[in-house]
């Protein structure tokens, strides 16, 4: 079985298409600056053996399904076609936010669009986005099934007084307001994989799971299902992150708006693009803060204190929310590589019975390990998150 993942974005789309039976990448691509003057289209087929041919096509791609067509187009025909559109199976689409209907992976059917139109408000700058990459792939692939994968589907099994906000009920009942999380894939892909390597069910296993890239978000799963997590109604809530604030004290909107005269659409950009690492050391890229605290710079200490101290108030929260921990899951950008935040993070915390292998820790991998010491009560991992993987098996297991 053959399995394409779409991801698309308001100016990209990202694909993969995988082979099931050994869950290998047949073909990687990305298509860039749509409807800019010139548009970029980057592929490689069996990325990573001896086999890789890298493509690169810059040409105006003015819409979306024309760079699907274009990467379909690179996928089946031409010198490195690697199968024929026939042969492709199904169809998984990344989609950032169901809301509270679509609580599982779907198969797109005709009645369906409604409802999904009307998850659009909820992420208004991703769903349309990835809805209407759906779209596209239903008009070239009429035929196939195209499923839906939900990021915010994994964290729909948290209890209302996680999910709710102390605000006035109506606006649950009549805007939606309420937690719904994020990053539910990746969560859910590294906590099964962490039970597969400690050979545990998940079912059987409470787990922290920190996804921290430029967006982080952490989750508490209870016996394999999420019961809270730090991203809220929209994924600008919890943790430190690149340029995205995380958790403020909301009154900080009107401080703002009456001090400084902002507007909300101001203080709304300032608190997704100008805040998290960048606003209070000006990078946000780890990379850069390491080597600025090399250099002495006082800011990039600051912001990586922060964000590691933020990190762990909400690993004792969440040890609080479910009780007792088996293991914590670290993945994404600075999750997987970044072994001085994982460090930090965790610093102080020994008497938890959480300790940090420091020689493993700053050992570099790209291959899943535990950090903690084998004394450590808790088991700590680094385990690199595959969205797209996680998106073909969901997609399969719901075609098949
Ligand atoms: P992601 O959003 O998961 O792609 O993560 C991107 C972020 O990961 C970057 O902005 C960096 O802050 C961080 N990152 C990537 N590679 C490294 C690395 N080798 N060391 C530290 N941080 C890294």
């Amino acid at each position: 079985m053959k399995v394409l993942v779409i991801n698309s974005g308001s100016s990209s789309i990202k694909y993969q298409l995988i082979d099931m039976t050994d869950e290998s990448v047949m073909v990687s691509g990305l298509v860039e600056r749509i409807g800019e003057e010139q548009g970029v289209l980057t592929s490689k087929t069996f990325p990573g053996t001896d086999r890789e041919v890298k493509t690169k096509l810059e040409q105006p791609i003015p819409t979306h399904s024309e760079g699907l067509q274009l990467s379909i187009d690179l996928i089946c025909t031409g010198e490195n076609a690697v199968c024929t559109m026939d042969e492709i199976d199904v169809v998984g689409h990344r989609v950032v936010a169901g809301g509270e209907k679509f609580n599982h992976p779907v198969i797109i059917t005709e009645d369906m669009w409604p409802d999904l139109t009307e998850t659009e408000r909820l992420a208004p700058l991703h769903n349309p986005a990835n809805l209407g990459g759906a779209k596209d792939a239903t008009k070239l692939f009429p035929n196939v099934p195209q499923v839906l994968v939900f990021d915010t589907a994994f964290h729909q099994t948290m209890p209302p007084h996680a999910y709710m906000y102390a605000l006035p009920y109506e606006y649950y009942e009549e805007d939606h307001i309420r937690r719904y999380g994020a990053h539910g894939t990746s969560h859910k892909y590294v906590a099964n994989e962490c039970a597969s390597l400690m050979d545990k069910k998940v079912e059987d296993m409470n787990l922290i799971t920190i996804h921290m890239g430029n967006g982080a978000s952490i989750s508490a799963v209870k016996n394999g299902l999420c019961v809270d997590t730090s991203m809220g109604l929209t994924p600008l809530e919890g943790l430190v992150m690149g340029t995205r604030s995380g958790d403020v004290d909301p009154a900080v909107h009107n401080y703002l708006a009456v001090n400084r005269g902002l507007d909300i659409a101001a203080i709304d950009n300032i608190l997704h693009k100008e805040s998290g690492l960048k606003g209070l050391c000006g990078m946000n890229d780890m990379r850069d803060i390491h080597a600025a605290i090399e250099k002495g710079d006082e800011r990039a200490q600051l912001a990586l204190d922060v964000q590691t101290y933020r990190t762990r108030k909400y690993i004792g929260s969440y040890m609080a929310v479910l009780g007792s921990v088996d293991a914590i899951v670290f993945t994404a950008g600075i999750g997987e590589n970044d072994d001085i935040v994982r460090a930090e993070t965790f610093k102080g915390m020994e008497p938890f019975g959480m300790k940090i292998d420091t020689e493993i820790n700053a050992t570099r991998s790209k291959e899943a390990r535990k950090i903690s010491t084998e004394d450590s009560a808790v088991a700590i991992w680094v385990i690199p998150t595959n969205e797209e993987l996680a998106i073909a098996r969901e997609a399969m297991m719901l075609a098949k």
